[in-house]
């Protein structure tokens, strides 16, 4: 049994319990119902002490060495090593997630951690000697004149917001905080409200690594928070994850209040099957992006069109392997997919199998009648064929596990197809041909691709880079945007007379 309880919010360096007038939610597990514990709602009052913190511990923290500041990344890492099994333990019980995918998204958050403790090279400056010479007084031009010389510095912002997802509560908060306080600024992180406490037991180890209290904080609670963190006159930058809708509201709101935004947001990727492609990697690959995390991952793979005649042998393959798939408790062994989120995501991904269905697709798979526990947030793996591209399953983000297969003669027909979406996170090719790759990499409206993997995952170096309604903002999570993002340019011009 995870013990999780209340999760508390984090405001200079301690716990800090209380509530707003709206209370506090029961969170659950979604495999079994359990009651989990409660996590409160601190609205904007607490939101206030936050910001205020992190506020008031900015210069200080902005004036230490740099060197001095990633030596608490540096311990932060190891006593989140020390930690993972328990963190692991508390996300599958909160998020439903089987432990190995826990694990594994912990280990990405890390990657993020190591990237951010290189923040001496990444933040360093540029100068420019001599880059004109005053002849203007004080020297004639027969004396070769004043040199000027010019340097830009890279310069923390302040206090810095991250409002993150249900769907990795651990690993996505650390796309944002690490680098954030590695480049001097303080930070308020609002987790979502679904499953708090991993990220709780996450934040709440800062002070074992001597980060002075103020610089990382937590706030509890859900979008009136986020409202209210995202408009506070004290707040310079606003990094968001989570769905488009909410994303185009904060990106308009936070923009408006003069911060700098990032917003990454929902999305519905699609993979092509060419004829030519390696069948076992083609399968592996769409199986796991489709049904990993049980389909709720902004890179899942929810769309498959095949070309030519890849369906013949890509659908059938793909059902069998899908079948094999043990739908179950995450910390089960064996067990390969877990539950949705709560019952609330489960109503909504059987809402979208019932459209689906009603618009017409062949139902190859049905999650529906799958063997899993009668109890709990359950659907197993969903297989439509021949669905079109005007259907809700292909046009909409379901967040599930429910993949939509749409068949075409021609390459250009795919992407043409897969163009048509209003979001551009990620797409992927499974082929043999260069060729293919080529036309493929050039035309897909997608900031995120990949040959012949099923889902290119992000990589703390790189930035995640998704495109059209999947992102709103100049600089992307992660790699040199992050770096820019959580700084600011300072150019000096010297003139020594
Ligand atoms: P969500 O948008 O419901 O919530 C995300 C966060 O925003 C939560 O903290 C929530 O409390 C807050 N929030 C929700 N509505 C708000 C509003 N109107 N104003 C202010 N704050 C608000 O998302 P979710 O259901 O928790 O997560 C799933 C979504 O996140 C999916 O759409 C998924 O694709 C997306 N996602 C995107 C990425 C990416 O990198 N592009 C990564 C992970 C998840």
């Amino acid at each position: 049994m995870v013990s999780t309880a209340v999760a508390g919010h984090f405001i200079d360096g301690k716990q800090v319990r209380g509530s707003s007038a709206s209370g506090s939610n029961a969170v659950t597990n979604p495999a079994n119902g359990e009651p989990l514990g409660n996590v409160p709602d601190g609205g904007v009052e607490f939101a206030d002490r936050a910001v205020r913190s992190a506020k008031q511990a900015f210069p200080g923290w902005a004036n230490t060495p740099v060197g001095d500041r990633v030596q608490c990344l540096f311990r932060y890492k190891q006593i989140l090593e020390s930690n993972i099994e328990d963190i692991a333990d508390i996300v599958v019980a909160e998020h439903g997630k089987t432990k190995a995918e826990a694990i594994g998204s912990l280990r990405r958050g890390i990657d993020c951690i190591e990237y951010a403790t290189a923040a001496p090279v990444l933040i360093m400056g540029n100068t420019l000697p001599q880059i004109a010479v005053s002849t203007s007084f004080c020297r004639t031009e027969d004396e070769g004149g004043v040199g000027i010389d010019s340097q830009v510095d890279r310069v923390p912002l302040g206090v810095c917001v991250g409002i993150t997802p249900f769907n990795f509560p651990v690993m996505v908060p650390m796309w944002m905080w690490p680098m954030s306080v590695a480049c001097g600024n303080t930070f308020v992180l609002k987790p979502s409200e679904h499953d708090p406490f991993s990220t709780t037991r996450m934040i709440e180890l800062v002070s074992d690594a001597g980060f002075p209290p103020g610089v990382i904080n937590l706030v509890h609670g859900g979008p009136d928070v986020a409202r209210a963190l995202i408009t506070h006159d004290d707040v310079r930058a606003v990094s968001f994850v989570g769905s488009t809708h909410a994303g185009a509201e904060i990106y308009k709101t936070a923009a408006a209040s003069g911060k700098r935004v990032q917003c990454m947001c929902g999305a519905k990727n699609h993979s092509l099957i060419m004829p030519d492609a390696n069948r076992g990697a083609a399968v592996d690959g769409v199986l796991g992006s489709a049904f990993g995390n049980t389909g709720q991952r902004c890179l899942a793979g929810s769309v498959v069109v095949c070309i030519g005649d890849s369906a013949d042998w890509f659908v059938p393959a793909l059902v069998e392997a899908s079948k094999k798939v043990v739908v179950g408790p995450g910390d089960q062994a064996g067990v390969g997919m877990g539950p949705l989120v709560n019952n609330a995501a489960k109503d909504r991904v059987l809402s979208y199998i019932q459209q689906g269905v009603d618009a017409g697709a062949y139902l190859v798979l049905d999650g529906r009648e799958c063997k899993m526990p009668k109890t709990g947030c359950f659907v197993g793996p969903t297989i439509f064929d021949r669905a079109t591209p005007d259907m809700s399953i292909v046009r909409e983000e379901i967040f599930g596990p429910v993949l939509s297969i749409m068949r075409a003669e021609t390459l250009d027909d795919a992407i043409e197809m897969a163009n048509r979406s209003e979001y551009g996170n990620m797409a992927v090719i499974f082929t043999d041909s260069g060729n293919a790759v080529r036309r493929f990499t050039r035309t897909i409206q997608a900031g995120m691709q990949g040959v012949n993997v099923g889902v290119p995952a992000p990589m703390a170096v790189f930035p995640f880079s998704g495109w059209k309604n999947s992102f709103y903002g100049d600089l992307h999570a992660n790699g040199d945007d992050s770096v820019r993002f959580f700084t600011d340019s300072r150019v000096l011009v010297t003139r020594w007379i």
